[in-house]
């Protein structure tokens, strides 16, 4: 056994002090145990502490992370909402059928109405003409009926009969039955006085 202080190797295992320097050579190892023991304590606190702080870091970005995903869950419920009532307005699909068919209705009235009225031109064109020219009876001996044939107009029948393009006023003037008189009907009646 040495002493811990001056290194004396002459110490009996049974002594208590050294011999050379009187240190207590029982309380010496007792004392190096618990500075050993302190220092290995020291390095297990060095080593936990390291260890919080990477726990604290760690907690720090899951916070982050965390409140990031609250912001983007946040932003979903502001914004479904919204889409939804959006969504839900735009498409109205039942007026838009129920106008179409309404459309579709009127513009087939129209047609109809506008058949009607062509037919009922035409009615008024045939009586005026049965009405207004009489063939036979005419009053006027020098007057001749023309039966309208396709692509005459009066300026056509003003140039065969009174050689004259420019007077088929005076044709439409004694052929009052005559609407439009750029556009003559095939098979209409048509007075030309001589
Ligand atoms: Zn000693």
């Amino acid at each position: 056994m040495d002493c811990p202080v001056c290194h004396n190797k002459n110490i009996s295992p049974f002594a208590t002090h050294c011999l050379e320097c009187n240190a207590d050579v029982v309380a010496f190892p007792l004392l190096d145990d618990l500075e050993h023991q302190c220092i290995d304590t020291l390095k297990d606190k060095v080593a936990l502490e390291g260890d919080i702080t990477a726990l604290a870091q760690i907690r720090e970005s899951d916070k982050k992370q965390y409140s990031k995903r609250m912001g983007r869950m946040y932003w979903c419920l502001l914004l479904f909402p919204l889409l939804f009532f959006w969504c839900a307005k735009k498409p109205i699909p039942r007026a838009v059928v129920e106008n179409t068919d309404k459309i579709n209705l009127l513009e087939k009235e129209n047609q109809q109405l506008k058949a009607d009225l062509q037919a009922a031109k035409d009615e008024i064109t045939i009586l005026s003409n049965r009405k207004d020219t009489p063939s036979q009876i005419d009053p006027d001996k020098d007057a001749i009926i023309h039966i309208v044939k396709k692509g005459e107009s009066l300026s056509i029948l003003a140039e065969k009969y009174l050689n004259d393009k420019n007077r088929w006023q005076e044709l439409h003037k004694i052929n009052p039955h005559i609407e439009n008189p750029w556009v003559l009907r095939k098979g209409m009646e048509v007075k030309i006085h001589k």
